[in-house]
């Protein structure tokens, strides 16, 4: 191998919105830096669409990827353990299979990436002389609020949530109790500790942390994490914002997809898409509220619609793609038949890249995963932000009410249900009010920002540049 020849080995652990990102950061590496990468996927094997994609990766012959089955771990967890619990004990338990990966590897990488969940994987990168650095596909305040949660921890007495005021993070924009990460709703809880383990993790197992974003996306945060001498004594290692990486559109195995052809026949911007990601469900109740909500604006939409569940937020994580692929009977009576004309429901899963980048789209009501939130800006699509769990609500408030790319309900979804006129006037107001032409413009320069971020010279380039110059010296020197 070439001496210049940095080889990078990323982890991600299970779940589509994990290994999605990460294979982002694969494909940038190696198509702009030249780098060599392999990717290290630990997967449940639970989730019909994961499998499926990895199966497609696995036989492209210019990826490499090694996946790394879970062992049981029934026995580790309870019933309704949180995910977050359930990923970092999952990740824990895969570190044999990484390590033995990692020793069969010729040529051996010099660099191992940990995604967000695998940082306690790291220590593993010292028994094979590598250097170590944690991949966070989320926005800067989110990385900030992770890696401040343990002084956090000491200074707020009772539940953030109950807190009357906002919580202080050095030279960030204060975190509103209402926004705190899922992890973050019951210190109580066993996913508590572990995420605050996990920032605890960043600053002191790892030589520098990669965040998917942009100067322009959340600057502020950014900054702080960068340069606020507070922030920077309790984060420690290098910042590197490298993104905005998201998905393109990709036309293979699109041909004579239904929804594909029914977008083909609307006209310009006139479709609302509406879906709730990889993980996402709603109650039956918040359902029936949707769909006559989707009706009575009478916007054309195309709906990704999964069962009804108790969980009514992340019942799919683990699941993705997998359920009854057949017309939904938990739908309000007639409502297919009165919205023939109006609307597509897909079932389970859809191309989402593919439609969010289709000239009839014109607005997406999402979840406001962070992958969805690139994956609208890099559409132009404005958003109705409706946040479900994991950091969404930290997003949905960054895309709402800072960078106005999209508007929100009143009351926060999950907690209590969105109703049927509220929804119907968000709909009308981003499709085809004054202001959803106000937040389509801004979402159009936002996603040119973020393309010059990416640009040769641009910040975000010269960030990764950065990142790798530190990894190829450090190489050579040892
Ligand atoms: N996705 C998709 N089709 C679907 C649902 C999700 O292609 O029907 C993709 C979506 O494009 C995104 C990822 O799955 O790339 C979900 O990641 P995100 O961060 O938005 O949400 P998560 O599922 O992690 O909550």
């Amino acid at each position: 191998m070439d001496q210049d020849n940095l080889h990078v080995a990323i982890i991600s652990s299970p779940g589509m919105g994990h290994l999605i990102p990460v294979l982002l950061l694969r494909q940038r590496l190696v198509t702009h830096h030249r780098l060599i990468v392999t990717v290290l996927a630990v997967t449940t094997q639970t989730s019909p669409v994961e499998s499926q994609l990895l199966t497609s990766v696995t036989n492209s012959t210019d990826i490499n990827l090694i996946k790394i089955p879970l062992p049981d771990i029934s026995n580790l967890l309870v019933p309704n353990d949180a995910i977050v619990t359930r990923l970092a004990v999952m990740m824990r338990e895969a570190r044999s299979g990484i390590r033995s990966a990692i020793s069969t590897m010729n040529p051996r990488p010099h660099v191992l990436i940990a995604d967000l969940f695998s940082s306690d994987v790291l220590p593993i990168a010292d028994d094979f002389q590598l250097q170590k650095y944690v991949y966070v596909p989320c926005n800067a305040r989110f990385v900030a609020l992770t890696m401040y949660l343990h002084v956090l921890d000491n200074e707020v007495k009772g539940q953030y949530v109950d807190q009357t005021k906002p919580l202080r993070i050095p030279g960030c924009v204060p975190v509103r109790c209402q926004d705190v990460p899922d992890p973050m709703l019951d210190r109580d809880n066993r996913q508590y500790h572990e995420y605050v383990r996990m920032g605890i993790n960043f600053s002191t197992l790892s030589d520098g942390v990669l965040v998917n974003t942009w100067k322009d996306l959340d600057p502020t945060s950014l900054d702080a994490l960068k340069h606020n001498e507070i922030l920077r004594s309790v984060v420690k290692v290098p910042i590197y914002d490298i993104g905005p990486l998201a998905r393109e559109v990709d036309e293979a195995n699109l041909e004579g997809n239904e929804v594909i052809k029914w977008l083909d026949k609307q006209p310009f911007e006139s479709v609302l898409f509406v879906s709730f990601g990889s993980g996402g469900t709603l109650s039956g109740e918040q359902i029936t509220e949707l769909a006559h909500g989707l009706e009575l604006s009478q916007q054309r939409f195309v709906w990704v619609i999964r069962p009804p569940t108790d969980v009514t937020k992340d019942g799919t994580f683990f699941t993705s793609g997998s359920g009854p692929d057949k017309p939904p009977d938990f739908l309000p009576e007639g409502f297919l038949d009165r919205t023939q004309k109006l609307g597509v429901i897909v079932p389970l899963w859809a191309p989402q890249v593919t439609i969010l980048n289709h000239k009839s789209i014109g607005g997406f009501l999402t979840h406001c995963g962070f992958n969805s939130v690139h994956e609208s800006i890099r559409g132009g699509v404005p958003m109705i932000a409706w946040p479900l769990y994991a950091e969404q609500r930290l997003n949905a408030t960054l895309v709402s009410e800072e960078l106005e790319v999209a508007i929100r309900p009143t009351v926060l979804p999950a907690e209590e249900v969105v109703g049927r006129k509220e929804i119907s006037k968000m709909v009308r107001s981003l499709m085809e009010g004054e202001e959803g032409k106000v937040l389509k413009e801004k979402v159009k320069l936002l996603r040119e920002s973020g393309n010059e971020a990416l640009s040769m010279n641009g910040s975000s380039y010269k960030s990764m540049c950065e990142f790798i110059s530190c990894c190829k010296k450090k190489m050579k020197s040892d």
